[in-house]
């Protein structure tokens, strides 16, 4: 594991590596609620090498089901699959180590996005025989805004496997600025040019807080401020026509809880007047991050409370209802 770049960049770099280590397959898998950076950068690498983009269109809240893989993997055409293992809509956890071994069994590499993953659950990428990874460090990890990103590839990829920017600091002698490019072994070869170093010095203070207070402690607190949303959303807000857009099993979440209301964009706004920072995802979910580091559950309470407020008494409708460009 290695940060670098953007969580984008990095999709694209070790896409291109999967394809080039597939050459003879034509076929790339992802899904149609996968993030828009997973979907796009898939699309572009397949009309750049003239490949077949095969899409999974998953349930919204359940996410992607292993045997919506193994369909799509049968002919044996895949290169690769890729997929985000906690949906950044419904937050549903995708079954890593079965959707892995079923891709594998048809000889497709899997690429995972973990950018709702890392910090918020633990994630045993060797343990489930992952090929490649990638995620944000500015989510669960609180490595704060366009903080660099991470990705991971397999040990027994590492050596013979290329990304395609091909940077300085990816190059064996790095200070030998030799005439032609000869990638470093290991995951170095992974790394293309300097980092942001403020910004990787917040990483590094994130990821201190995360491993001072521990994955599973971390995971267990989560797991239950996003039940008590659950619970909260049964008794007072369901009453007033909102919607689960998150699984309703805590197994199957990651750390957090989307509600789904036609007028999401209003109350998006509404709940930010109110002091409630929530994210809306289009085209009707209020999406609620809970960051187990800082978030307290008095703070998961007092959001629910604040949703109920404002949806009963219609104060959203007095904010536009046309779209800002961030949300
Ligand atoms: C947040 C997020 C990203 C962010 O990509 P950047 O290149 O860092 O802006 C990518 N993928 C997923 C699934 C995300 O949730």
């Amino acid at each position: 594991m290695v940060i670098a770049d953007s969580t984008t960049v990095n999709l694209y770099k070790l896409a291109a590596a999967a394809l080039d280590a597939r050459r003879d397959r034509r076929v790339i898998v992802t899904d149609v609620d996968n993030f828009p950076s997973d979907r796009y950068v898939m699309e572009g690498l397949a009309a750049a090498r003239d490949l077949e983009l095969r899409w999974l269109h998953p349930h919204p809240v359940r996410g992607p089901q292993t045997e919506e893989v193994v369909e799509a993997v049968r002919a044996g055409d895949v290169a690769l699959v890729s997929l985000s293992h906690v949906g950044f809509k419904s937050g549903a956890i995708a079954d890593m180590a079965a959707i892995t071994a079923a891709a594998h069994d048809q000889g497709a590499l899997v690429l995972w996005d973990l950018s709702h993953s890392a910090g918020s659950l633990p994630v045993e990428l060797d343990a489930v025989g992952a090929d490649l990874a990638v995620g944000c460090t500015y989510k669960y990890l609180n490595g704060g805004p366009g903080a660099p990103a991470f990705l991971y590839v397999r040990r027994e990829h590492q050596d013979h496997m290329r990304q395609p920017i091909w940077g300085w600091f990816g190059q064996r002698e790095q200070f030998g600025m030799g005439s032609t490019y000869d990638p470093a072994p290991g995951i170095e070869r992974f790394l293309v040019g300097t980092p942001p170093i403020l910004s990787l010095a917040a990483v590094g203070a994130g990821l201190d807080v995360t491993i001072e207070a521990g994955m599973d402690r971390l995971r267990a607190k989560s797991a239950v401020a996003t039940a008590l949303m659950t619970a909260l959303f049964d008794e007072w807000l369901h009453p007033l026509g909102l919607e689960l857009g998150t699984p309703r099993d805590p197994e199957q979440r990651g750390s957090h809880v989307s509600l789904v209301h036609p007028e999401a964009w209003q109350l998006t706004q509404a709940l930010q007047a109110a002091g409630v920072i929530p994210d809306f995802r289009e085209p009707d979910a209020v999406r609620l991050g809970f960051a187990p580091v800082y978030t307290r559950f008095t703070d998961a309470w007092d959001a629910m409370d604040r949703i109920r407020d404002i949806v009963a008494s219609g104060a959203h409708r007095s904010f536009p209802s046309h779209r800002a460009r961030v949300t």
